[in-house]
Parts: C-alpha cells; structure tokens; sequence
C-alpha cells in the first residue's frame, strides 16, 4: 500500500525492514554475504561520506560488507537497516577505532560528517537511512547496561533488541515522541524563541510528550505552560524522525482561544503572534521583519508553511 508523501526530511525511508530476517541467523548470514549487501560506517553519530569535490563531504560512504568484517568480529555494533530493492543494508559502529579517518579499513577513504548540515545535500532516502541508523546506534552507545538489574546488556536480533543475561531483561529501541504546534487565532499565528536558540529564530513551540498523556493533550499543555495560551481544537499534520538524539517530532496545529501571552520564562525568552503574511514573506527569504525560521530540515519550516499556504 504506497504512503502518502512526506514533505519531512528523514521520512519517506525507501527500505522493508524485513523484521522476519532479525531472527534468522542462516538468512541475515546470506543476505549480508550477497554481492549487493552494503554497510555505512558510523562514528561519533556521523555518517561516513566518501570525499566530494573541494574536500566537502560527498555522497555517503556505502561500502561492501566484506571490507567492515574484521570490526565486526571485534565486537563493532553492527545494526541491519532492511533491505533496498531486495539488498541488505547496514549500520556499524567503527567507535572501536580511535581514528577512524587515518587508521583502519576507511583510512584515506573520507570523512564522518555531521547529520544535520549534511542531510540537505543528500537524497531523501539516504537522508532517512541516516536518520534510522544514527538513532539505533545512539541508543545501544547509551544503554549499555540494564536498566533492571545493572549488569551488562548484551546486542541482540540484528541490534533491535538488548538482552540481560542475568536477570532475562529484554529491553528495545527508544522513541521520543515531541509534539510540535502552530498555534492560530484567525489570520495570526504564534511563533516563540527558545533560550538556545541563535540570534532572531522563531519557530512553533514544542514539547515532550509525558506517560499517560494524548497529542491533543500534550500540546494543549505545552501551549498553556509556556506561553498561558488555551487551544479549543488540535488536527495533526505529520512526523519526523529526528535522530538528535532519537525522538519522533509530531506537527500539529492548534486553533487558539485565547490571545493574551504569559511567558514560561525558564523556557522561551520571547513569544509573539505573528500575521500569516509576514510569516509568508520570511519563508519566501525576506529580511525585513526582523526575524527568520528554521529551514526546510526542520518540521517547524514545514508545520508553517503548510498553515501559510492554506490561507
Ligand atoms: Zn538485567
């Protein structure tokens, strides 16, 4: 059944998890030996990228499996992806090598490259592979141990799974869910500046979603508790993975009913409403209104511009 289109980067991954293949030792085995098999090295959360032109990062460093094979047998996590147009597809964790860009079996080949910069560069599905793989491997480099009994998990089912051995502790891959909203009231939209963010940014308000807690609710909270607004309706617009480190940011708009804004000051250091015509122009590049958005990366960009069109 084809999906709808997603208009984020890191969605529309291309591949079929073949969850079936987790468990199957022999068939991985083969699948991992084929001749189209390829495994993407990480380091540090970043991509390997083979070397581009003036020494930028060019496209990813997809490499034969058979090169990574010594790493591996080292204890390197290595995480199947899925399969491309039936050819397995793997993650590996070369964090094992001190300098992986001057010693080892990538030495001289390229560079690990930040996600985030580098994404926009690349095609959409290996933008979203990326984002698969870098949130896997952030989650075994951080839960090392379990969360039970504190003894040493160990990396089970292809890397969807930890298990403990002494205590029988299975543990699985986190997903932070993040609501992120539009709040609107008529033709004026609410847009606020975090305390990290750089000089002149709005964006739509955003939040964790807490246990026990719907969307709707998490952004009615989120909008009351920092900025004092109350929503009468929530309508969901569409997700992103975002693998910084591993949450899953949810876009929303919300009709406001009230207008009057009381600032959580321990999280924005501004909130404002905002016309849909500037907001229109600064997303066509103007400079002139004093503030800019994030760019086409970021749900925020796509959460807005969605309202701006519809208007
Ligand atoms: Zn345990």
């Amino acid at each position: 059944l084809p999906l709808p289109l997603n208009p984020n980067m890191f969605a529309n991954n291309p591949l079929d998890r073949a969850g079936r293949l987790r468990t199957d030792e022999e068939g991985l085995a083969a699948a991992r030996k084929a001749g189209g098999a390829l495994v993407l090295p990480f380091f540090k959360g970043r991509p390997f990228t083979l070397a581009g032109q003036g020494g930028m990062p060019g496209e990813l460093g997809w490499l034969r499996t058979g090169l990574l094979d010594d790493l591996t047998r080292r204890g390197a996590v290595e995480i199947f992806l899925g399969l491309e147009k039936g050819q397995a597809r793997f993650a590996l964790d070369v964090g094992i090598l001190g300098d992986p860009e001057q010693q080892g079996p990538l030495a001289g080949l390229g560079t690990f490259a930040d996600l985030r910069p580098l994404a926009a560069s690349l095609p959409g599905g290996d933008a979203a592979m990326c984002a698969q793989a870098k949130a896997m491997l952030e989650w075994h480099a951080t839960h090392g141990f379990c969360a039970r009994c504190g003894d040493r998990s160990q990396v089970a089912e292809a890397g969807w799974k930890r298990i403990c051995t002494a205590c029988g502790g299975e543990h699985f891959p986190r997903t932070d869910p993040v609501v992120i909203m539009l709040a609107t009231r008529g033709d004026l939209a609410l847009v606020g500046r975090g305390k990290a963010f750089p000089p002149g940014m709005f964006s739509a308000l955003a939040g964790f979603v807490e246990p026990g807690e719907t969307i709707e609710e998490a952004v009615a909270r989120e909008l009351e508790e920092e900025a004092g607004i109350r929503v009468s309706s929530v309508s969901y617009h569409s997700t992103q993975p975002w693998p910084f480190p591993m949450s899953l940011m949810i876009g929303c708009h919300a009709e406001a009913e009230t207008a009057d804004i009381t600032l959580d000051e321990s999280e924005l250091a501004e909130a404002r409403w905002e016309s849909r015509a500037n907001l229109a122009a600064v997303l066509a590049g103007s400079k002139d209104h004093g503030f800019w958005l994030p760019p086409p990366l970021a749900i925020a960009h796509q959460i807005i511009k969605a309202w701006v069109n519809a208007g």
